[in-house]
């Protein structure tokens, strides 16, 4: 079974939910497509047996021995990311979207492009299965790229190690990094939480689950902060005839477990947060009608 864990936006609470999963049980593989903000393996710790550089693109740099400071090349870039700077050309790292056209457009060739190699890929051993995760560095983009990278990962070791129980961490929001963590899964399950905005975000996350045809479920989590707005989450998902996977209360707990590096199963397999987890587990698992 392959599920992805995924939300409209972030803090609901995905990824304790995903490493909560992660040690229910054993020869899980574990896959961290969170890759903006890529946290698991804080908890997990990993070991490290392979990491991959991944190139999140180009960025354009001026050999300023050779530029003349025309000005020609801040008239061609369509993305404001050239300026004059105390009377130099200079271009922005973080706006430049790696377009090559200055490097095109510069009659002096001062302009080149190089490889935004700071995101990385790595993939080990925790302690209960094997695990996969991408970190983009800060400011470069592509991140859907990174997560496809991810998912070959692990399919690659998921096939190499007879591997069947494949958790997805996905990232929150529906952008291209969203969209290529959910492709191809059995499950997809939607983490939202009783507010305005959680129900807002949730219809967005729904339409976008439908539109690919996946078997998706919603998790309310803390729920008991808003049971009326609960209420109204479980009318809608009934109306567009998606199932409640299961409701979680708030419990500080959840948060114990994360601090201190573990999941809440780890930290307090006895809490009732914990069987309802593994209530929830067994919902989804179960064979579909
Ligand atoms: S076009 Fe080339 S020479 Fe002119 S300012 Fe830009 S980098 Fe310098
Ligand atoms: S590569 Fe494209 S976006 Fe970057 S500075 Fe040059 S023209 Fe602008």
């Amino acid at each position: 079974m392959e599920l992805a864990i995924i939300s409209g936006k972030g803090g609901t609470g995905k990824s304790s939910i995903s490493a909560a999963f992660a040690t229910l049980e054993k020869n899980v593989l574990l896959a961290d497509c969170d890759v903006d903000a890529a946290n698991l393996h804080i908890i997990f710790n990993p070991t490290h047996e392979e990491e991959e550089v991944y190139i999140a693109g180009q960025t354009a740099i001026i050999d300023y021995t050779i530029c003349t400071n025309c000005g020609i090349c801040k008239d061609y870039c369509r993305f404001d990311a050239i300026h004059f700077v105390n009377n130099r050309i200079e271009i922005s790292e973080t706006t430049c979207d790696g377009c090559q056209l200055c490097s095109r457009v510069c009659p002096c060739e001062a302009i080149t492009m190089v490889d935004n190699d700071k995101s990385r890929m790595y993939s080990g051993t925790f302690r209960n299965g094997k695990m996969v995760y991408g970190r983009l560095a800060p400011g470069e983009e592509n991140s859907g790229k990174l997560v496809n990278m991810v998912r070959a990962k692990v399919k690659a070791i998921a096939k190499s190690n007879g591997l069947n129980n494949i958790i997805i961490d996905g990232p929150p929001g529906i952008g291209c990094a969203a969209i290529s963590s959910i492709t191809g899964v059995n499950n997809v399950l939607v983490v939202t939480e009783p507010t305005l905005s959680g129900l807002h975000d949730l219809e967005r996350t729904l339409e976008l689950v439908t539109k690919f045809n996946l078997k998706a479920w919603v998790l309310i989590n803390k729920f008991d902060l808003n049971p009326d707005m609960s209420l109204q989450i479980e009318k809608r998902c009934a109306n567009l005839g998606i199932d409640i996977a299961g409701k979680l209360p708030f419990e500080p707990v959840f948060v114990d477990a994360m601090v201190n590096c573990k999941s809440v199963l780890e930290w307090a397999p006895e809490s009732a947060i914990s069987k309802e987890l593994k209530l929830i587990w067994s919902r989804i698992n179960a064979p579909q009608a």
